[in-house]
């Protein structure tokens, strides 16, 4: 049996279904990530373990033991917020310790308790402060310590990192993994950035319109999609998603993209679930798609349209024959506006979806 039972929880608000047949299991020790779009149901997940709302449906198991209805006190779960509270008037010691205080547990044992989290967060030096002074960094590491203090058996982390600007959400986030596998808690994370949750996570869920639509690693999530959401949803920069005529001919697959022709070699088991002549969704990412200055034998010249700059990475967006094309230019290659490259697609990684159910054929 798992650590943590999530069982076929389901929530209506005004008749629409916040979260609709959640199935999770959570093993100890492990961090669970759960990435989805804002209005997922993340929250509203996280509350429902923590008992702060009540499933329609469904039921919660800890350990072994049915905790649906047991108040959110009794249920040894503390849970880090989007902007947790942190009392502005009190010192980061006094905060840290608010929670083992209104337990009651005798002073010096406080301070083992809080000097022992602050100096494993690395936050000994805002103890005597006050949160005005803090970064945004320290602020999240006060509201974890103060979750951490109690020696949770389940630690809920609520896009705790949303607030903090770009570089010190990703610096945040290796530490965050480094501090679970140092201390061994059982956490689930929640974020809207898929690239966060495959870093923090040993697994992750995605979680799109109040559903789970694939848990997995980020090889299998990122490589194997099961649906064009979940592609959608996790491919940055975003996923180039054409209509096109799908032919068999012998061990040949011919997909015709607006005269753009692809030709792949395939095996049986993808000949059986595909139907010649009829119209799949194909996606391929910016990454798979190359581009160069001179034509090759499976290319197609193209005409810059724009250029993207994305950090270390460069995106263009190419017009082929009527379709814009987004790829991601090899490192040095220089080009404009109006520029004539020639892109190639590079056909093993195409995903092909069904165009009705959107599932995942190839
Ligand atoms: P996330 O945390 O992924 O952004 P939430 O769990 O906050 O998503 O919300 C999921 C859905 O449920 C949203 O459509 C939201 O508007 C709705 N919702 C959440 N809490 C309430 C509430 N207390 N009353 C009404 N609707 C709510
Ligand atoms: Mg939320």
């Amino acid at each position: 049996m798992a650590f943590l039972e999530i069982k076929n929880i389901s929530k209506k608000y005004r008749g629409r279904y916040a979260l609709k047949n959640i199935n999770l299991s959570i093993e100890k020790g492990e961090i669970l990530s759960i990435a989805g779009p804002p209005g997922s149901g993340k929250t509203t997940l996280l509350k429902i373990v923590a008992g702060l709302v009540k499933p329609d449906e469904g039921s919660i198991v800890l350990e072994g033991r049915d905790i649906t209805d047991t108040p959110p006190h009794l249920r040894g779960i503390s849970m880090v917020f989007e902007i947790p509270p942190v009392y502005p008037d009190r010192t980061g010691y006094d905060n840290i310790a608010f929670p083992l205080r209104l337990k009651g547990l005798p002073e010096n044992e406080i301070k083992k308790r809080v000097y022992e989290v602050a100096e494993l967060l690395g936050i000994k030096h805002i103890l005597h402060r006050k949160p005005e002074t803090f970064s945004g960094g320290e602020y999240q590491r006060v509201a974890l310590a103060r979750a951490l203090v109690t020696n949770p058996t389940l630690l809920l982390l609520d896009e705790p990192l949303k607030s903090l600007d770009a570089k010190i959400r990703e610096q945040m986030s290796i530490w965050l993994k480094e501090l679970q596998r140092k201390i061994g808690v059982t956490a689930i994370y929640t974020t809207h950035d898929p690239l966060e949750a495959f870093t923090v996570g040993t697994r992750t869920a995605i979680l799109i319109g109040g559903e789970i639509k694939q848990i997995g690693d980020p090889i299998d999530i990122l490589e194997k999609p099961s649906m064009l959401e979940v592609d959608e949803y996790v491919s940055i920069p975003a996923l180039n998603i054409f209509t096109g005529r799908v032919e068999l001919e012998d061990d040949k697959l011919k997909v015709i993209i607006n005269n753009v022709f692809l030709e792949k070699v395939i095996d049986k088991t993808l000949r059986e679930r595909i139907e010649s002549g009829k119209e799949y969704i194909i996606a391929l990412r910016p990454s798979d798609i190359k581009v160069s200055t001179s034509p090759s034998p499976h290319s197609f010249q193209g005409r810059v349209l724009l250029v993207q700059y994305l950090g270390s990475r460069t995106l263009a967006s190419i017009e082929v024959n009527e379709t814009t094309i987004r790829a991601i230019l090899p490192r040095g290659l220089r080009v404009g506006e109006g520029d004539i490259v020639y892109v190639e697609l590079d056909v093993d990684r195409m995903r092909i979806y069904d165009p009705d159910s959107k599932i995942r054929i190839a």
